[in-house]
């Protein structure tokens, strides 16, 4: 673990879309505070570079937005972790969406495992939204996405009051904006190259959305995430213009999050941190 002590710490494991590619998994973020550690989202590729910063058997949870491919497949990697008959000694607490449950255990048929398979490593919950989850210190809030599927945006707030948001995948939204805001550091989706290619119901914001929804929100700083990383200087020019508070998001890159000052310390990232205390103008 690499939490500073007393600060709350984001690592980005994974933000790419659905779609493999050989520098960026989908999507994962690792959120620390001392000793908890916690997994929001574990999409494929994202168990392999949690392996790298942390043992994925000593996280106080997992917590999943939704159930696509991309925000959770890899919840059958970890799973081979723990011993593959009878139950771990500590299970692995994960939260699941309302209705995910069923999902995980479709998915241990789907794998040809047997029927309790990852109820002997994982201590399996669905949350629900309307409640607030305490993990550790942490306190954990939802607020619905607009997606194609029931879709779950995830905060994260430390004893110090520092805030994570995480919109996972959504369209443009009121509800997000102001569930996101004032928060110290917001993840946000940046899927779409174009608006029209969307369903006409929305499900995926373009970068100047995700841009314009930051901005809404007044957030500290943000990092867009779920985008193609061939993207990602396309995205960084439309983020620059923007100001130094909001830039892509890139696998590796740790930030430390302060309470009213956003981004204060970044590690492993080519993106500047933000220097505002204000929130962006
Ligand atoms: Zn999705
Ligand atoms: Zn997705």
């Amino acid at each position: 673990m690499t939490a500073v002590p007393g600060r709350l710490r984001m690592t980005v494991l994974g933000c790419s879309t659905a779609l493999p590619h050989p520098d960026a998994p989908s999507a994962g973020f690792l959120v620390e505070w001392d000793e908890t550690a916690l997994l929001l989202d574990a999409g494929h590729g994202v168990a392999d570079r949690l392996g790298r910063v942390a043992d994925p058997r000593r996280l106080a949870g997992v917590v999943i937005g939704h159930m696509h491919a991309d925000h959770f497949l890899d919840l059958a990697g970890v799973r081979y972790l723990f011993p593959w008959a009878g139950g771990a000694s500590t299970r692995l607490p994960v939260h699941l969406p309302p209705g995910g449950r069923c999902r995980l255990d479709d998915l241990a048929s789907a794998i040809s495992e047997r029927p309790g398979f990852f109820d002997d490593a994982y201590a399996i919950d669905e949350y629900d939204p309307e409640t607030a989850l305490s993990i550790g210190p942490l306190t954990v809030r939802f607020a619905p996405g607009r997606h194609y599927v029931s879709a779950w945006a995830v905060s994260v707030e430390a004893p110090d009051g520092a805030r994570v948001v995480y919109t996972g995948d959504t369209g443009p939204s009121e509800t997000m904006i102001e569930f996101a805001r004032g928060a110290d550091l917001l993840l946000v989706e940046a899927t779409l190259r174009d608006a029209a290619d969307d369903d006409p119901e929305r499900g995926h914001m373009t970068a100047a959305e995700a841009i314009d929804l930051a901005r809404s929100a007044e957030v500290g700083a943000a990092r867009l995430v779920h985008y193609a990383p061939e993207r990602r200087a396309e995205l960084d020019a439309l983020c620059s213009a923007a100001g130094p508070w909001i830039r892509p998001a890139v696998p590796g890159m740790s930030l430390t999050v302060s309470r009213h000052i956003g981004v204060v310390g970044a590690v492993g990232a080519v993106m500047p941190a933000s220097p505002s205390a204000a929130g962006p103008a």
